[in-house]
């Protein structure tokens, strides 16, 4: 399982893939990956080996410099298409690894507010708690954040909005994230080896980080919702 975020400066859905194959040596059961083209957030997903997703990208391509992927390693809710990741709701896509302990109580909360799922997994409740934010009007930004907040358990998660091509969240809490420096472009990947082909210069976050990424550069807030500083260091695993 992995999970791979790029906002760049070319097509991103060939890089995307190329990111998830180097996840490949931690084991999945399916893969997705959604980009914004522009004002449009979509998806194509796929069960099994990444050539199905590969595949499936050639008849259906997705267009956009701006994407997140995932490899999914099943906890909750079989390995199918519809349970697969990037999850959506509204305007918004999320990917997520880890177990959201909570999901029963959040599924419950958000569908006495007309807010269903349409997955059987854990995850499909952080796209809905942002979508509902959204709603109520909160910003992207602190749409994600809020849901973030509501969460217990262990995650690594990516968010991706509808109409905003400069903007990717990305959350660590017991389980890897790391954000990648390029030029004029940025990336978020669950280590070194996947963003590899793209930069060396990696931050890892730490325990509790939340990171606002846009092409110019990343925002990381500490646990308690301060500024923190992280160091950026030269990582070379090879391209
Ligand atoms: N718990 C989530 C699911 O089953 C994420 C699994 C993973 O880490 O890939 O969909």
């Amino acid at each position: 399982c992995g999970i791979i975020g790029i906002l760049g400066k070319n097509e991103v859905a060939p890089q995307l893939v190329e990111a998830l194959r180097r996840l490949e040596y931690r084991g999945y059961d399916s893969a997705g990956i959604a980009t914004v083209d522009g004002m449009r957030l979509d998806r194509r997903r796929a069960v099994g080996k990444l050539v199905n997703l590969s595949d499936l990208l050639v008849h259906d391509p997705l267009r956009g410099k701006a994407g997140i992927g995932h490899t999914r390693w099943a906890t909750h809710g079989a390995p199918t298409c519809d349970n697969a990741h990037p999850h959506r709701a509204g305007g918004v896509a999320v990917v997520h690894n880890g177990i959201v302990e909570n999901f029963r109580e959040l599924r419950e909360e958000l569908a006495a507010d007309g807010y269903h799922p349409q997955s059987q997994t854990d995850t499909e409740v952080v796209a809905l708690l942002t979508a509902r934010e959204l709603d109520r009007g909160a910003s992207p930004r602190d749409a994600a954040l809020s849901a973030i907040d509501r969460l217990e358990g262990a995650f690594a998660l990516g968010f991706l909005f509808d109409a905003e091509p400069d903007l990717m969240i990305g959350a660590r809490k017991g389980s890897p994230l790391a954000i990648g420096h390029g030029d004029g472009e940025m990336f978020l990947g669950s280590d070194a080896i996947a963003l590899a082909p793209f930069t060396n210069r990696i931050t890892y976050l730490e325990e509790g980080d939340r990171v606002i990424l846009r092409r110019e550069g990343a925002e990381i807030l500490d646990a308690s919702g301060r500024r923190a500083n992280r160091a950026m260091a030269r990582i070379d695993v090879g391209a």
